[in-house]
């Protein structure tokens, strides 16, 4: 064997042992396949992962998707860029349990899709499985890319037996065909199939909220039946969903108790049954409909609560869990340019319920609750997680509206 041979052989075991100190601390690995593109796989992945980490569970979530990277897109996490630490890539917290990586955030913008044709795909693939400093998970969720060529074969193979893969389809004959082959993929490959989901069966209608079933519906769970496999469930199709894959409001954070967001957490409760033996232990049941979790605003200027309203930089926006008294997840949002009547609209549009504030004018004030936003004025100074914290627990002490302009 030559000197260069033997180099490459050797940093191939480097990177293979790379690979396996990463894999060692995910105790289960999910791949999300379906046999093309389009038919819903990023959402449930996203909404997969969601509904995992609500329940309590420490879960990544991986896309590697390049026919269309979407996750991003899906969470709402479009632009933000993942830093990188000893040479690992660091990937973004959606919720403190919650982390997420994708190919969509390393790429810069529309013509990057050429670059990773050919050869560096592969390596692409093997770069974000090993890479990425995920820490210790209970579940690794890959978004991977469609059908069953040397993609997603790659994936499967480099994540080293993985736990199983969840197949969606929708209901049509040619996209079940497309089923079949996946499953027959999966065969071949030993990788046990979890289950099978259903997408856009059957309409929910944005009047009445019944489900329609205007096209063929139920065509995945007939394959289930003759296949011998677990049927997930079927997810409608859902003007919810519509909206939610554009605002980046995955329903199974934001609307877990619509008919969408409740058979997505059906599809979690069986996976982790079939994975663990058991249903998990709700921990979190937070929903900004019902109102068991609340979206607050807190105005901020250099990371602290800002006295004057309308001089802040920032918004940090928390969500919280009420009935758990938790915070689940902060982000911080630049407003737009201050204009009477902007701010009340954009934290209305943002689904914000309560804003903490040092000080607000009367006129604003009342904006707000025209926007059905409530406002508590009067706090002092301090993190805004603090802030929160001492509202929901009833400790917030609240002085004279600092501000009245
Ligand atoms: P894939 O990963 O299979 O290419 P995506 O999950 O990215 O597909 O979904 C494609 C588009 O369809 C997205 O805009 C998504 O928001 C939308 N979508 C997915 N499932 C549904 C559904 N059940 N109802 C409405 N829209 C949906």
């Amino acid at each position: 064997m030559s000197q260069q041979q033997q180099d490459r052989t050797l940093d191939q075991e480097l990177e293979q042992i790379e690979l396996e100190r990463t894999l060692a601390d995910i105790k289960y690995k999910i791949i999300v396949l379906s046999g093309k593109g389009g038919v819903g796989k990023s959402t449930t992945a996203a909404n997969l992962a969601l509904a995992l980490a609500l329940n309590g569970k420490t879960v990544g979530l991986l896309d590697i998707d390049f026919h269309g990277p979407s996750i991003p897109k899906l969470l709402g996490l479009e632009g933000q860029k993942p830093a990188q630490a000893n040479g690992k890539i660091i990937p973004l917290e959606y919720t403190g349990n919650l982390k997420v990586m994708s190919l969509g955030l390393l790429l810069d913008g529309g013509d990057d899709a050429v670059i990773w044709r050919g050869p560096m795909k592969m390596g692409a693939i093997k770069q974000l499985l090993k890479d990425v400093s995920w820490g210790k998970l209970d579940y690794l969720i890959v978004d991977s890319p469609p059908g069953t060529g040397d993609e997603p074969l790659s994936v499967v193979q480099l994540l080293k037996n993985p736990t199983g893969a969840v197949v969606v389809t929708q209901p049509q004959d040619l996209s079940v065909a497309d089923v079949r082959r996946s499953v027959r993929f999966c065969e071949k490959l030993n990788l046990p199939v979890l289950g099978i989901v259903e997408n856009m069966s059957g309409f929910i209608c944005p009047h009445c909220n019944k489900r329609i079933d205007i096209f063929k519906s139920g065509g995945g769970e007939q394959l289930a039946k003759d296949m011998k496999l677990p049927f997930l469930g079927k997810i409608p199709l859902d003007p919810e969903m519509v909206k939610a894959g554009d605002s980046g409001e995955p329903v199974a954070y934001f609307h877990s108790k619509t008919e969408s967001g409740k058979i997505f957490n059906e599809i979690m409760e069986q996976i982790v049954e079939r994975i663990e033996g058991g249903t998990p232990e709700k921990v979190i049941k937070p929903d900004l409909e019902t109102k068991t979790m609340k979206r607050y605003a807190i105005p901020t200027a250099n990371g602290e609560l800002c006295l004057h309203f309308g001089h802040c930089d920032q918004f940090a926006i928390i969500d919280v869990d009420v009935d758990n008294k938790k915070i689940i997840r902060t982000q911080l949002m630049t407003p737009p340019p201050h204009e009477p009547g902007v701010l009340p609209k954009w934290l209305a549009d943002n689904n914000v319920n309560i804003i903490l504030a040092g000080g607000m004018g009367s006129r604003a004030l009342n904006l707000f609750l025209q926007n059905g936003i409530q406002v508590v004025s009067g706090a002092s100074v301090g993190k805004p997680e603090n802030v929160v914290l001492a509202h929901i627990n009833g400790e917030l002490e609240t002085g004279e509206n600092v501000c009245d302009h």
